[in-house]
């Protein structure tokens, strides 16, 4: 008896000295984060070790893929820490929390499963190659394809963004010029198609209900269906580019223009949606349309909050984007279970992508970026369920002591 108590004391001292010890060590290796969580996390990835799958084969219709970006320095240094845990296809956020009596600290961890979920590690070639790379042939044979970046803002989404388009430029080209390939074999196939198409490329952004072209001074455009039900971007202008080189030129003015705005007037590039599109046309075919290709930056999706605040503008503005994120996961919703309805006309956003939800021939993607940090833990929260919620997917929650 006395004895089992002795043991007792003795072990709780030993792990006392030990947890000490590691904290040092977390401390003087610049991480000054929570040990007790930290060590509650690590002994949740140990228990799911080598639970990884491979990345599956992109060709569907709707692709929702989860990012989770490295945690940063600075974040580290304030006494941040990596809380959300990614074994493709699954991600973990852990809530850390403390029970009632104030010292026992324990995980409230909520499991997701996508069709994707890339870690810290992976880079955007890695993301790439699993999400947007099947896109290229599928516009190439004429199909409407788009791919989205979703999340709280510093979340990702334009580091993601940016690396995709200069891929896809390149990729585009890659497959225009390459001899005809032997895979697909049929007349009206893909390198058919190559040899007779031209490429330009479009940037626009949407901010606060309001089109304005970011290769053109900002000038404010206008969006109308006309009776056939097309949707017009009035104004809007359309650069050729003749090699990879050029069209990624061309992105990059575009994504200039909206991020030196963005310092000017206090991150207006959070609250708004860019859209780039590349679209294939026939060559010598009055420029009719043959496939199209659409990579959106979506605002910071935080902003729906900015209904609660006291600047008018910004309510407004916050109000506009709930709607058009709401819109947008309802038409993605509608394309994936092939219904006819499409309420498109919800939002500026859906709007101008109405041929992107609406043709037999679409694919989206999905690509929904978070945060690592548990201070992000909520909206960490959010982003995964609206992502769950855009593509049926089962959800397990579990609270683990
Ligand atoms: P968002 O567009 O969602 O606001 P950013 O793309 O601007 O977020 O990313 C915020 C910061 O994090 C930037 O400094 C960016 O370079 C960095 N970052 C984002 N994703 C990654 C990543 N996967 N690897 C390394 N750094 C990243
Ligand atoms: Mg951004």
């Amino acid at each position: 008896m006395e004895r089992a108590r002795a043991d007792r004391r003795q072990k709780t001292e030993l792990a006392r000295v030990l947890r000490a010890e590691e904290e040092k060590r977390n401390i003087a290796n610049g991480n000054p984060g929570d040990i007790d969580f930290q060590r509650l996390i690590a002994e949740f990835r140990a228990a799911r070790a080598g639970s990884d799958q491979p990345h599956a084969a992109g060709d569907l219709k709707i692709c929702v893929a989860l990012r989770k970006r490295p945690i940063s320095a600075k974040e580290v240094a304030r006494k941040d820490h990596d809380s959300v845990t990614v074994f493709n296809p699954k991600v973990t956020v852990h809530n850390c929390k403390t029970r009632v009596d104030g010292i026992t600290k324990y995980l409230d961890s909520s499991d997701f499963q996508f069709d994707h979920a890339f870690g810290d590690v992976d880079t955007t070639a890695r993301v790439y190659a699993a999400t947007t790379r099947p896109l290229v042939p599928f516009v190439l044979d004429g199909g409407r394809a788009t791919v989205f970046a979703y999340g709280q803002t510093g979340s990702g989404k334009t580091y993601t963004m940016v690396g995709i388009q200069r891929q896809c430029a390149e990729d585009l080209f890659r497959a225009l010029t390459a001899a005809p390939p032997t895979r697909r074999g049929s007349a009206g196939g893909a390198a058919a198609a190559a040899a007779t198409l031209e490429v330009y490329v479009s940037f626009f952004e949407i901010y606060g209900g309001r089109c304005q072209d970011l290769l053109n001074r900002r000038h404010r455009l206008d969006v109308r269906e006309d009776g056939q039900g097309d949707v017009h971007i009035a104004g809007l202008e359309e650069f050729q580019a003749a090699s990879a080189e050029e069209l990624e030129q061309l992105i990059d003015r575009g994504n200039r223009n909206r991020t030196t705005h963005a310092t000017e007037s206090n991150d207006t590039s959070s609250r708004s949606h860019a859209i780039c599109q590349i679209a294939l046309k026939e060559a010598g075919g009055g420029g009719r349309l043959h496939g199209k290709l659409s990579l959106i930056d979506l605002a910071g999706s935080e902003r729906g909050a900015d209904t609660k605040s006291h600047n008018r503008q910004r309510r407004m503005e916050g109000a506009e984007i709930n709607k058009s994120l709401l819109a947008l996961k309802e038409c993605i919703r509608a394309l994936d279970s092939g219904e006819a309805h499409v309420p498109y006309r919800a939002s500026k956003l859906t709007l101008v992508l109405k041929d992107s939800f609406t043709r037999r021939a679409a694919r989206t993607v999905m690509i929904a970026t978070v945060s690592p940090g548990a201070s992000h833990a909520d909206h960490t929260l959010n982003t995964l369920r609206y992502a769950d919620r855009v593509k049926e997917t089962k959800v397990a929650d579990f609270a683990d002591a």
